[in-house]
């Protein structure tokens, strides 16, 4: 009633309707413009300048002479990486701590006490001669979301934190993912007397790191205590560079299944067995091989792999015809169907070569990862955050093993990845471009608050 009178002696009565419209817009408008200036005050954006010089500073913790880079896990180079990572959070007056397997966990809490947290993180350690970006990307990622959210003095509901998880390459003592396998309650196939590269017992090794084989346990998590688990990562392979993508939303990461295979002819004298009377396991076996990629690609979906990568030849003497060859076959895909079809084709093929040729066939399963695909409600939140970034992400499966891989199996998990320029990774000619690595942080950034919107 007020607010008409006012107008009626402003405008008088005649043309209040439109005046009143006036009134409306103009106001409107200093609403507009008021909401679009809280937003830019309320949220800052990701600072690339801070990004890069972080990933360069923990690449010189384990920069070499010779300009190469090795972080191995546990190493004083990993220590070194890792006190560097903590001095990030000290500054913003984060204190992280660390659990029983050594991951480095940083916590900030949210607004609802009652809600699980969400978390994001990858690995500090490096293969021999690693790269810049594999694993630091995500964990540097990740301290940049909190450095965005600290200095808007954004606070989530849900509490956020960020996990640098110990030995994710497995460099040293072959078996690989420390910190996420505890995590996960997986510990139990790490022991006290595992030898590593250089001889050491892995107590001994956990020891002067701060940890002991037998606590791993202590850092099991239930699966209600993480509501999300994000990684950031670069691919690792060639499809996001070629298809000229700057992310991707990765679907699951893809199954392997492992084999050793065994041909077995007949030994015999190099000079005196003419060629028609031989059984040469390992000509066998060449003939195969050079059929896997056409079986995999007649029979295979787009990003089906198979490889023979280890072969050995019995007696393997320079005047010996082979007379045993035993190599591995491996499989990998995101569909547990297309790896049994493809070994059901590949062991068909080696049948009638053996057949052809009177050869002993043997298969022994040596391992197998069933594929492990991420969750909806997690894609989604990270497809819409590339649609807020206006860079539409594309669908991809990992063939290489993550963090995530473990973390799938308790925690809804997602994965985003960004190019890796040739598809070079575990390469000191690893390489990922500034504009890529800062929109694969901003998707990171916007996901987060997506899932802090969505979920309970
Ligand atoms: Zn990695």
């Amino acid at each position: 009633m007020l607010h008409r009178t006012v107008l009626i002696s402003w405008y008088g009565n005649d043309s209040l309707k439109e005046s009143e419209k006036i009134v409306k817009n103009r106001m409107q408008t200093c609403f507009n413009k008021m909401q679009a200036y809280k937003e830019l005050v309320k949220m800052q954006e990701i600072n690339i300048q801070r990004v890069m010089s972080n990933l360069e500073e923990i690449y010189q913790c384990g920069k070499k002479e010779n300009g190469e880079c090795d972080r191995l896990a546990f190493s004083p180079e990993d220590v070194k990486g890792r006190k560097t990572f903590i001095s990030y959070f000290e500054a913003m007056g984060i204190h992280p701590k660390m659990d029983a397997a050594g991951n480095i966990i940083a916590r900030i809490e949210g607004t609802d006490p009652s809600l699980a947290c969400i978390a994001m993180g990858s690995h500090l350690d490096t293969v021999p001669n690693g790269g810049k970006y594999d694993g630091v990307l995500g964990c540097v990622g990740a301290l940049e979301v909190c450095r965005v959210l600290k200095e808007s003095g954004e606070t989530l509901r849900h509490p956020l934190e960020v996990i640098v998880f110990t030995d994710e390459e497995g460099a040293r003592f072959g078996s690989s993912m420390v910190g996420s396998s505890s995590i996960c309650g997986l510990s139990g196939e790490f022991h006290e007397d595992d030898v590593d590269l250089f001889g050491l017992r892995r107590e001994e090794v956990f020891q002067a790191y701060g940890i002991h084989t037998a606590f791993l346990k202590d850092a099991e998590r239930p699966a209600d205590s993480i509501r999300s688990f994000l990684e950031l990562h670069v691919e690792q392979g060639i499809s996001l560079y070629r298809e000229g993508k700057s992310v991707g939303i990765v679907s699951s990461i893809a199954g392997v299944t492992r084999y050793e295979v065994t041909l077995e002819g007949q030994a015999n004298h190099a000079g005196s067995t003419l060629m028609g009377d031989r059984k040469d396991a390992l000509v066998a076996a060449a003939d195969f091989i050079r059929q896997v990629p056409d079986i995999v690609a007649q029979w295979g979906e787009k990003y089906t792999v198979a490889t023979v990568g280890a072969i050995r030849v019995e007696p393997g003497a320079v005047n010996v015809v082979p007379g045993k060859c035993i190599f591995s076959l491996e499989i990998r895909d995101q569909d547990d169907a297309v790896m049994t079809r493809i070994f059901e084709k590949l062991k068909g093929c080696l049948e009638e070569i053996a057949a052809r040729g009177n050869y002993q066939l043997g298969f022994r399963q040596v391992s197998y990862h069933a594929p492990a695909p991420m969750a909806e409600e997690v894609k989604n939140a990270i497809r819409k955050a590339c649609e807020k970034e206006g860079c539409p992400g594309i669908e991809l499966p990992s063939g290489a093993f993550h963090d995530s891989l473990l973390m799938t199996a308790r925690f809804p998990t997602g994965m985003i990845f960004i190019p890796s320029v040739d598809g070079i990774s575990h390469s000191p000619k690893e390489f990922s471009r500034e504009e890529d690595i800062e929109k694969g942080c901003k998707v990171l950034l916007k996901t987060v608050l997506e899932l802090d919107r969505s979920l309970d």
